[in-house]
């Protein structure tokens, strides 16, 4: 019988990829229940194609009457509250966390708490309260998979190696659209330029953190959150061609390397069919037109976010909390072209050493360190930061 699954975000680039997915393996797989924010073209897409029993429209400022409660067979619900009603669904199998930012961490709780495997692709969750998921992940029969194609890798990877064997994680990055720019031409480029990946074909809001390795910070530690490894024992590489994407160095000097093309339908296919096999070539096997691979260096000055995610991870509590949600304002307001790309990093600093980390244990504390931070990096567009740009 097919599984049932419930993607939180079926309208953004990861969601598309897990429709897909779900198409491709039409015995094995049924679309019970998906979310959109805002896109009512694509739901009704979603509605005409897959017919699932739940479809929710998870911003409160859609106009209910275009959709009703009902279309065809499918109910529809409203409001982000409504992300959790469709988690708790007993006839759910896996959850697909493909929504953008913060908002997943609310219906994350809920679907570990109602014991559901998770494609966890919302890697803004993990750094808003990781050692909160955590906790919570040993009260539950609930399980992660990690989407994030690094991740994805690594999780296969670290399956099939003795941990003790294991020097150190590596995460690939592809360095973005601007990895040969001059740097002093950084504060100049658009929101157009950088949001032109070289590799990856992804939402707006992640494809500004990849233009300044922000991304791969977040990714780091999402990583520690997700594997146990210290920070020190987690390295990021530039690999432009982005065919690499999880690193396992092992103490013996070798390295283990997950490869495929750069598209998110082999991660989501696997955490799909998590623990079974997925039966099916995706895409074939291109190893022999791959060329040169490189693996490069970081330039800590090109990317200062990196950095600044580390000490974000190494300072732990709501460190992490204060970095992803500083980001998530910056990147919104540089997408306005009301600050500069440089200035997505300096805002993020500023919130770290403005705002006092703590180390809750309960969700509220990290929530109250988000919610505060996002005031912090608003009010101070206001004051000084504007002035610079
Ligand atoms: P997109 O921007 O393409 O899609 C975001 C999805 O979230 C859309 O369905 C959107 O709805 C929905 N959404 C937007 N705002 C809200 C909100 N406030 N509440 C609930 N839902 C909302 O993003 P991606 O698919 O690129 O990324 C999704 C997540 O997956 C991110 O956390 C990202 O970091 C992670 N990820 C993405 C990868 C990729 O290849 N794209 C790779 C690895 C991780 P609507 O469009 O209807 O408004
Ligand atoms: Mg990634």
């Amino acid at each position: 019988m097919a599984r049932n699954v419930c993607i939180l975000g079926a309208s953004g680039s990861v969601g598309e990829s897990t429709l897909k997915v779900i198409r491709t393996f039409p015995e094995e797989f049924r679309l019970r229940s998906c979310s959109v924010h805002s896109n009512l073209a694509k739901a009704e897409e979603i509605l005409k194609e897959f017919q699932p029993e739940f479809l929710c429209i998870s911003s409160d400022s859609v106009d209910r009457k275009i959709l009703g409660n009902k279309q065809g067979r499918t109910e529809i619900l409203y409001g982000s509250g409504s992300l959790c009603q469709l988690v708790v669904d007993p006839e759910v199998e896996t959850v697909v966390t493909a929504v953008v930012g913060a908002s997943g961490v609310a219906p994350t709780v809920e679907a570990i708490r109602a014991g559901k495997k998770i494609g966890i692709a919302n890697k803004e969750t993990l750094v808003t309260c990781g050692p909160y998921i955590n906790e919570l992940l040993k009260t539950s029969d609930a399980y992660l998979v990690p989407v994030d194609s690094e991740h994805n890798a690594l999780f296969q990877l670290l399956r099939n190696t003795n941990r003790d064997s294991v020097e150190r994680i590596v995460l690939t990055a592809s360095g973005g659209p601007f990895r040969k720019l001059p740097v002093s031409e950084l504060p100049n480029v658009t929101v157009e330029q950088a949001l032109r990946h070289p590799t990856w074909n992804m939402g707006p809001k992640i494809t500004i953190d990849s233009a300044g390795m922000i991304n791969k910070g977040l990714e780091v530690i999402e990583a520690h959150y997700l594997f146990g490894f210290s920070y020190e024992k987690i390295g990021v590489v530039i690999h432009p061609q982005s065919v690499a994407h999880g690193i396992v160095e092992t103490k013996d000097g070798a390295s283990l390397v997950y490869s495929s093309y750069p598209d998110m339908v082999f991660p989501v296919a696997h955490s799909l069919f998590y623990p079974d096999i997925v039966p099916k070539t995706l895409r074939p096997h291109p190893s022999t037109s791959w060329g040169n691979l490189e693996f490069l260096e970081v330039d800590p000055e090109r990317y200062p976010g990196l950095a600044l995610a580390y000490e974000a991870g190494i300072a732990g509590g709501t460190a992490p909390s204060i970095f992803n949600a500083a980001n998530e304002i910056a990147v919104e307001l540089f997408l306005k072209g009301e600050i500069r790309f440089t200035q997505i990093p300096d805002r993020i600093r500023e919130a770290l050493e403005s705002i006092p980390i703590s180390h809750p244990t309960d969700l509220e504390g990290f929530q109250e360190a988000d919610s505060r931070t996002r005031n912090f990096v608003l009010n101070s567009r206001k004051g000084k930061v504007s002035q610079s740009c």
